[in-house]
């Protein structure tokens, strides 16, 4: 916050913070005007079941490309979209056009079975977000079963009955909840068995260890915690064959990652789709 001193003028913000939030306004006006030209595409990503290579499904992924041609990558935007508030229209957009994009997959002959989104605890807490969902999935003729919400450990600030109750009225609805970026948050592990959740994800940094001696230590324990738990467990990030074996001999159900596709817009994905 700037002070002013006795004469009135603001004095300077003092760097690094100050120069971060000028940042951050810039950033933000111009993802403001970035989602007003329609300069925000969705890229998707194919996850296959280890056993089979089978497609089990795709996850949707934010892109903004700015005018001078630059991919901006949402690890970058996302934060400024959830400080802002605008994560709740760009949020609702990337859902509403990721069940169109399913739609038009299966109207094609196309038909991966399941859609996953990304959402931020921003939406979640929203007390129109179940509604929002519903009517995504019903204008574009899909079931709950077609969708998936990936949620990250973040969620945990959220109050428990908040959330069990909006998770579990989403379940009731056939959507299925996945747990993204697994172990890298700060919270303890008690959350596993309170939120209803039917899908693992264990982040790419751990798969991305299982190339270093000793390194699958961690992925092979999410593999096995999940599976107790009685649920999916699906790596990401797996980049080469090696990493593919090595979760599959692991007991991990399924993947994704550039060995498999890389997240590719609708045009390419329908060209990956037809050969596949
Ligand atoms: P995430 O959901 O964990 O997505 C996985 C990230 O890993 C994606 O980065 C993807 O492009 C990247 N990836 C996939 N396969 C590989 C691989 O084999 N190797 C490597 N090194 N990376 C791989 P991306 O697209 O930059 O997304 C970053 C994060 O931004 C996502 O992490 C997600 O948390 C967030 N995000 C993206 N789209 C949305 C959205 O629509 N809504 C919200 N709330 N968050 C989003
Ligand atoms: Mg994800
Ligand atoms: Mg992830
Ligand atoms: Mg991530």
């Amino acid at each position: 916050r700037a002070k002013r001193d006795h004469r009135g003028q603001h004095l300077q913000f003092a760097a690094p913070m100050g120069a971060e939030a000028r940042d951050r306004a810039v950033l933000l006006a111009e993802l403001r005007a970035a989602i007003e030209n329609a300069d925000l595409f969705l890229v998707y990503q194919p996850q296959v079941h280890l056993d089979t290579g089978d497609l089990i499904g795709l996850e949707a992924l934010l892109r903004w490309r700015t005018a001078d041609g630059r991919l901006v990558p949402p690890d970058e935007f996302i934060p400024v979209a959830e400080h802002s508030g605008l994560i709740l229209p760009l949020g609702r957009w990337a859902l509403e056009t990721a069940c169109q994009t399913l739609r038009e997959l299966q109207t094609a002959g196309l038909a991966p079975a399941r859609m996953a989104v990304n959402v931020s605890v921003v939406q979640l807490r929203d007390p129109g977000f179940f509604d929002m969902v519903c009517a995504a999935l019903s204008t574009n003729e899909l079931q709950g079963q077609h969708l998936e919400l990936e949620i990250t450990e973040s969620v945990v600030v959220l109050p428990t009955q908040l959330l069990q109750s909006t998770l579990n009225a989403l379940r009731a609805h056939g959507v299925t909840i996945a747990i993204d970026d697994f172990g890298t948050g700060y919270s303890s592990l008690s959350y596993l068995e309170q939120l209803p959740l039917d899908r693992i994800k264990i982040d790419r940094t751990f798969v991305q260890q299982l190339g270093a001696p000793q390194g699958g230590r961690v992925a092979e324990m999410v593999v096995q915690l999940g599976r107790k738990l009685g649920l999916q467990v699906l790596a990401e990030g797996i980049e080469d064959a090696t990493a593919w074996q090595t979760l599959q001999a692991m007991g991990c159900h399924d993947g994704q990652g550039y060995h498999i596709a890389y997240p590719m817009d609708k045009a390419a994905l329908m060209r990956w789709l037809a050969q596949a």
